[in-house]
């Protein structure tokens, strides 16, 4: 089989450069260059306060020109190739929570045109916009504030693909109402196969692909398998998140099924260690099911469609 190309919808490499020396990075350019990796969304968090929006894009900025990392900007859905072209993957900015961003909306314009392309619109938490899905206990019933409904149309004005991955159930169906353009769940699994908060239902995944979204399928074992705990990720397989993908793509269609590793920001199964790992589990779905076309969909396919309903 020809290789599948990945575009990545969530990788936390940013974050853990900035904070965490001890990490041995996952989402290296190297790993991804040899998994097919052709960009992904390289996510600026936690940007809950102003300064962090500031210092943090300062940071992404001098990570992505850096010329030891091989990396270019994407601000269009033209730049994949000419990333391409020039044999560099593609960096795409991404806002996790937009709590730093102010009620006049100044700071999401300027982000606008340092190319900001994706936002959540919370992380774990609650900010003045919505309400996130808590990681354990009682989950808020309150949705996004009036303020958060504006952003959505706002951010999807400015042609930032918004995002509804971390939002709590509410947040999620005010997102569903407020929105004129597809949305994405960047790195969400399927609640029916692992319940847990920050997954989707079924209702929710018809409802992202009614929009014409996608949901990228998140390595974290957390997400993925109830059981992780038992076996210590180890019992995480190709298998588990073809179950993901099969049940969203027989909820809603494999053209709804995108990629959001979450590399570098989570505890990925043995399976999945790297990048590198793409073409293995592409294969195993090739093997159990999926044609290539389907393949290089969930790869890379229905993620740029979204963008080029949204960026534009
Ligand atoms: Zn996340």
């Amino acid at each position: 089989m020809e290789p599948v190309t990945v575009i990545d919808g969530h990788i936390d490499t940013i974050l853990t450069t900035k904070i965490r020396f001890y990490h041995k990075f996952e989402s290296t350019p190297a790993n991804m260059r040899a998994g097919n990796v052709q960009a992904a969304f390289y996510s600026l968090c936690p940007v809950n306060k102003p300064m962090l929006v500031t210092k943090f894009t300062e940071f992404w900025f001098s990570y992505v020109r850096s010329p030891r990392h091989g990396l270019m900007q994407v601000r269009s859905v033209d730049d994949f190739d000419r990333a391409r072209k020039e044999g560099k993957i593609g960096a795409i900015m991404h806002y996790e929570g937009a709590g730093g961003i102010d009620d006049e909306f100044k700071r999401l314009e300027e982000g606008a045109r340092q190319g900001l392309r994706g936002l959540c619109i919370t992380w774990a938490d609650t900010n003045k916009f919505g309400h996130g899905a808590k990681f354990k206990g009682e989950q808020s019933r309150e949705g996004l504030t009036e303020l958060g409904k504006e952003l959505v149309a706002r951010a999807q004005a400015l042609g930032i693909t918004v995002d509804v991955s971390h939002l709590n159930d509410p947040s999620f169906w005010d997102v569903v109402s407020a929105a004129k353009k597809p949305f994405i769940a960047s790195h969400s699994d399927a609640r029916a196969v692992c319940n847990h908060p920050r997954n989707l239902t079924d209702d929710q995944i018809k409802a992202v692909k009614e929009k014409g979204g996608t949901i990228g399928i998140n390595f974290s074992v957390k997400f993925l398998d109830e059981g992780w705990k038992t076996t210590n990720g180890k019992g995480v397989t190709f298998a588990t998140i073809k179950k993901h993908i099969d049940h969203i793509a027989g909820v809603a269609g494999v053209e709804t099924v995108a990629i959001g590793s979450d590399y570098d920001g989570t505890k990925i199964p043995p399976c999945l260690q790297t990048p590198t790992s793409y073409p293995a589990l592409f294969k195993y779905l090739g093997e159990n099911g999926y044609s290539k076309h389907d393949l290089d969909k969930i790869g890379h396919g229905n993620l740029l469609r979204v963008f080029k309903a949204t960026w534009a």
